[in-house]
């Protein structure tokens, strides 16, 4: 059978550690055998990313810009502990922090449903969808350990020189300090990139923040949202059915617990973080669900929404035999090159990457899957596979197809 041509390269961002692994069996086994694949290839895996003090992560992120579809593993953010196992010359950002602030945009995350696999939460019948804003607030912070008695404030110099001033607080002993910021220009694209979600795929959206405490910073989302809705997306929603819903963060929680799904749940960057880790893992796993950066520029960045999982990378570096799961993984693949196949008028490529996607589905829900599924299934007739293994039967499965 003749491969499936690409005319652009996707930007293909490696990793590190298991994900790492999965990676490259993921290229070999699932796409390599199907597809001329044509990448421009970047290895954000750490040794490398401290060779170039950083550098590769930058042109990673601009080749995305000049691209508009990359496709990246998960990465290892350093601390202390990272410092002496790979001998790094500095403690480097995020590559996920550095791609989101040069990209900007909002990340949207799905749980993936597959039969068999019920999420913890009962009522839940359809999936929740996380848009997380990608810019600023405690990701671009500047901190500040105070070492003993005095005064702390908050100023702002405009550029003719005029200044606003707020004490934040009069120490009178060591304590520490927060600087964080965000910009109307990128709440509005979040607030935008939101809406046009919820329009395309007909389903409410919900925002949430704490204005009640925070009157002027999160008051401000609030407003920027409400704002831009009223004069540009009121008509459009009513038309489609659709409704969008401002509460209060604790609300919003309580809310969801009760709700049935459906929505788009947008939060603020720090409560995306961590709610879409709670919706994912009551979904199932945080490997079933799936993850893309969306810039106002129209450049989509797809990855897992997951880390490297490192414990499952010690067992692999001891020759043990490992169940990591790769489906989020594999859908930041199939994620990009369906868009790569939408931008650049390529039907087999968009066909192969669902036909790719329903094959993984379907190997689970005829009871082959990893550890983590296996254990929280609702399926009787179970094998539990190797990475290595569940990664060649989704192939079975799809040859068969
Ligand atoms: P993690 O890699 O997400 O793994 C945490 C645990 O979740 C694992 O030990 C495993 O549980 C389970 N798990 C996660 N993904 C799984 C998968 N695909 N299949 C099966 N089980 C899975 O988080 P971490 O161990 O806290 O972080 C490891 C490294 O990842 C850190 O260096 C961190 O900086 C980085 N990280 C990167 C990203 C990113 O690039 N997007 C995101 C988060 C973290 P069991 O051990 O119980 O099996
Ligand atoms: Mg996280």
């Amino acid at each position: 059978m003749e491969k499936i041509k690409m005319t652009t390269p996707l930007v293909e961002m490696d990793g590190d550690e298991m994900t790492r692994i999965l990676w490259q069996m993921i290229k070999d086994e699932l796409l390599l055998p199907f597809i001329d694949l044509k990448t421009e290839y970047y290895d954000l895996g750490l040794e490398y990313r401290n060779e170039t003090n950083d550098q590769v992560t930058i042109d990673s992120a601009e080749a995305t810009k000049k691209y508009g579809v990359a496709v990246k593993c998960a990465t290892i953010t350093p601390n202390a502990a990272r410092m002496s196992e790979y001998n790094l010359k500095e403690m480097w950002k995020s590559p996920n922090g550095t791609i989101r602030a040069a990209l900007d945009g909002t990340v949207f995350r799905t749980p993936i449903i597959v039969k068999g696999i019920e999420p913890c939460v009962k009522n839940w019948e359809k999936p929740i969808t996380l848009a997380r804003h990608a810019y600023g607030d405690v990701y671009k912070n500047t901190e500040i350990k105070v070492p003993g008695p005095g005064k702390a404030e908050l100023v702002f110099t405009g550029e003719d020189g005029t200044q606003i001033k707020e004490t934040i607080h009069n120490f009178t002993g060591s304590g520490i300090l927060q600087g964080i910021h965000n910009t109307d220009k990128s709440i509005t694209s979040f607030a935008k990139a939101c809406f046009n979600y919820a329009l395309d795929t007909k389903q409410d959206l919900w925002f949430a923040t704490k204005d009640t405490i925070s009157k002027k910073y999160d008051h401000n989302f609030k407003d920027l949202f409400q704002d831009i809705y009223e004069k540009e997306y009121e008509e459009k929603f009513k038309q489609a059915g659709i409704e969008y819903f401002y509460t209060l963060i604790d609300d919003a929680v309580a809310r969801v617990m009760k709700a049935k799904g459906g929505f788009i749940w947008a939060c603020k960057n720090y409560d995306g973080d961590v709610m879409s880790d709670m919706v994912s893992s009551a979904f199932g796993s945080l490997a079933m669900m799936t993850s893309v950066l969306v810039s106002p520029s129209g450049v989509y960045e797809y990855e897992a929404a997951h880390g490297t999982v490192q414990r499952h990378y010690y067992k692999h570096l001891k020759g043990e035999e490992t169940s990591t799961n790769s489906v989020a993984t594999i859908f930041a693949w199939t994620g990009a090159l369906r868009k790569r196949g939408e931008l650049d008028g390529i039907q087999e490529l968009e066909a192969f990457a669902d036909k790719l996607e329903h094959a993984t589905l379907q190997t689970i829900e005829s009871g082959k899957m990893t550890k983590d599924l296996a254990l929280i299934t609702s399926l009787k007739e179970v094998t539990v596979l190797s990475s290595e293994n569940f990664i060649k039967a989704i192939r079975e499965t799809y040859e068969a197809m």
